[in-house]
């Protein structure tokens, strides 16, 4: 009972929060520091958490409409080479052609490439064995042309179906300021929506 309790004082404050905070229009902002991320999103993690709840409920395709228009408008405003922050803090998953691919640009074989740059993760799959990666470079990724397919879709905010993916898109509010900037501005433009969920949430709990 006493849980319940602070559940719905919790909600509660949640709903007063987003009154205040958010305009009905999607605006956009400077994007925030990668150095400041984990702070900034450790703070909005709990709502995210309940705002992937409603959002799942949600139309996908409308979701994906304004994800995407978000994506284009922010990837406008930020240098990847300046950021580099998810080649500095995450590894790549590699597929088979990709190791062929990068050790034949790198002038190794494949096993020679496997050895010195890759490990085995817990999955079972291929990532490299170091972070930041060993191909980052002041200027950027020194196999850019031949980068893993990961790296090229990363932080995928283009791709449909963004509703099936907000596990990892929590998760890389904290690696990526474009996918950190992505869920504040999605909260925007379900403002109301999501304060009535909110809402119905507290009143069933
Ligand atoms: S391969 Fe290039 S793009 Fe991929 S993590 Fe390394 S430096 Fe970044
Ligand atoms: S994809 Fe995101 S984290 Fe990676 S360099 Fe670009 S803005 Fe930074």
């Amino acid at each position: 009972m006493k849980q319940d309790s602070l559940e719905k004082r919790i909600l509660q404050g949640l709903i007063d929060y987003l009154n205040d905070l958010y305009p009905s229009e999607i605006r956009l902002v400077q994007l925030l520091d990668p150095k400041i991320l984990p702070q900034a999103s450790k703070k909005v993690e709990e709502e995210n958490w309940l705002f992937r709840s409603f959002l799942k409920e949600q139309d996908s395709e409308e979701v994906d409409e304004t994800v995407h228009y978000l994506h284009e408008k922010l990837f406008e405003q930020i240098d990847c080479v300046a950021c580099s922050n998810c080649c500095k803090s995450i590894t790549p998953n590699l597929e088979n052609e990709d190791i062929k691919r990068i050790s034949q640009y790198l002038g190794e074989t494949e096993k020679e490439f496997t050895v010195k740059y890759l490990l085995k993760n817990q999955s079972g799959s291929w990532v490299f064995n170091s972070s930041p990666c060993k191909f980052l470079t002041p200027n950027g990724c020194s196999i850019y042309e031949v980068r893993p397919k990961a790296c090229r879709e990363y932080p995928h905010t283009n791709k449909p179906e963004f509703i099936s993916r907000l596990i990892i898109m929590i998760e890389n509010a904290s690696v990526c300021p474009v996918v950190y900037e992505i869920l504040e501005k999605l909260k925007s433009r379900y403002t109301e929506e999501f304060r009535d969920y909110l809402s119905f949430m507290s009143d069933n709990w």
